[in-house]
C-alpha cells in the first residue's frame, strides 16, 4: 500500500498510488460516496491503525470491482498534487546524525562516528512535499545543503519498546530530504536552527505501508542534484539499525503513531566535497530509495 496525501483543486484527500497503471485512487471521495467511515487524513489513519488499514481494504476491493474511474486521476493529471504524507507533523521530525560511516568521516574524521545514537529534531513547520519549492534563504544562509534519508514512521504508541518488537510500532517508511544550512548548523553548536528552515523537509511522495517493504535494511538510497549522483549508498550499511533507534528513543521517551523518524544520510552531501558543492537557485534534487520511490524538489 503506497499511501499519498494529495489534493485536486484545492481538495485535500487521502490516496493510494497504484504504480503499476500510476494512477491515483481518491480514497477520501470513495468512501464519502459508498458510505464507508474514512479519517480525514492520513495522521488520523495511522493513529486508528488496523479499522483504517481494514477499511482502506473494503474500498479497494470495492473499487476494483466496479467502475474506479470517478476515483481515479492519472498521476500526470495537472491539477493533482502530491502533498508530503504528513503535512503537518504534531511534533519535531526526529532525525539520527551521522548514521552512515562514511558520511561521519566526510563530516570530520574516524573520531566522528558515533558511539551512541545522535539525536536532533526539525521544526514541523519545516515540511514540504513532493515537488514542492526548497526556498534559498540566501539572506539567511550560503552553505545551503541535501540529505537524502529513509524515514520511519511511527505507527502505534509506546514506551521502551523493546528493539526486538520495534518493527511492530512501525507504520511504514518514506523519503526525507534532510536540508541543511551548514553555516547556522555549526554557528549556533545545536542543530536545531541550521535544520529547520521554512521548507526545509521535503517528505513524500509515499508513505509506503510495512507490509509492503520486505527488509527497510536493505534499500538501495540514491541522490542526485542536477542529474548527477551525489549519494549512492544501502541501508544495510547503517550504524545503528531501525530497531536499535527505536528502541532507544523510546526508552523514557513515549513514541506516539505519526512521529517521524529520518534514519540519517549517507556520505556525498555538498559539504563532504572539496570544495564544497552547496545547493543553489534552479538546483533540482532528486533522492530515490528502493521500493519507496524518488523525492524531487527544485531549490527556488
Ligand atoms: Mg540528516
Amino acid at each position: 500500500m503506497r499511501f499519498v496525501t494529495a489534493s485536486l483543486g484545492g481538495e485535500r484527500f487521502i490516496g493510494m498510488m497504484d504504480e503499476g497503471v500510476k494512477k491515483v485512487y481518491n480514497l477520501s471521495l470513495a468512501a464519502s460516496e459508498m458510505k464507508i467511515g474514512y479519517p480525514e487524513s492520513l495522521l488520523e489513519g495511522i493513529e486508528r491503525g488496523e479499522d483504517f488499514l481494514h477499511a482502506t481494504n473494503v474500498l479497494l476491493e470495492k473499487l476494483r470491482s466496479g467502475d474506479p474511474h470517478r476515483f481515479t486521476y492519472d498521476i500526470s493529471h495537472p491539477d493533482l498534487c502530491l502533498l508530503a504524507p504528513i503535512p503537518s507533523p504534531r511534533k519535531n521530525i526526529l532525525c539520527v546524525g551521522k548514521n552512515y560511516k562514511d558520511h561521519a568521516i566526510e563530516m570530520g574524521s574516524i573520531d566522528d562516528i558515533p558511539k551512541h545514537i545522535m539525536m536532533f529534531t526539525k521544526a514541523p513547520t519545516t515540511v514540504i512535499g513532493h515537488q514542492e519549492r526548497i526556498l534559498a534563504h540566501s539572506d539567511v544562509t550560503s552553505e545551503l545543503d541535501y540529505e537524502g534519508e529513509l524515514a520511519v514512521v511511527i505507527g502505534k504508541r509506546g514506551i521502551g519498546i523493546p528493539a526486538e518488537e520495534a518493527y511492530d510500532y512501525v507504520f511504514g517508511y518514506t523519503i526525507i530530504n534532510d536540508v541543511t544550512a551548514r553555516d547556522l548548523q555549526a554557528r549556533h553548536k545545536q542543530f536545531f536552527l541550521g535544520k529547520s528552515l521554512d521548507s526545509s523537509c521535503p517528505m513524500g511522495p509515499y508513505l509506503v505501508h510495512r507490509s509492503a517493504i520486505q527488509n527497510p535494511e536493505s534499500l538501495a538510497i540514491e541522490t542526485k542534484v542536477n542529474g548527477e549522483i551525489r549519494q549512492r549508498a544501502n541501508t544495510k550499511d547503517f550504524i545503528f539499525s531501525i530497531p536499535e533507534i527505536i528502541s532507544t528513543i523510546s526508552k523514557g521517551m513515549t513514541l506516539e503513531p505519526g512521529d517521524i523518524i529520518a534514519t540519517g544520510t549517507p556520505a556525498g552531501v555538498g559539504k563532504g566535497f572539496n570544495p564544497p558543492k552547496f545547493l543553489k537557485t534552479g538546483d533540482l534534487i532528486e533522492i530515490t530509495v528502493e521500493g519507496i520511490g524518488t523525492l524531487r524538489n527544485e531549490v527556488y
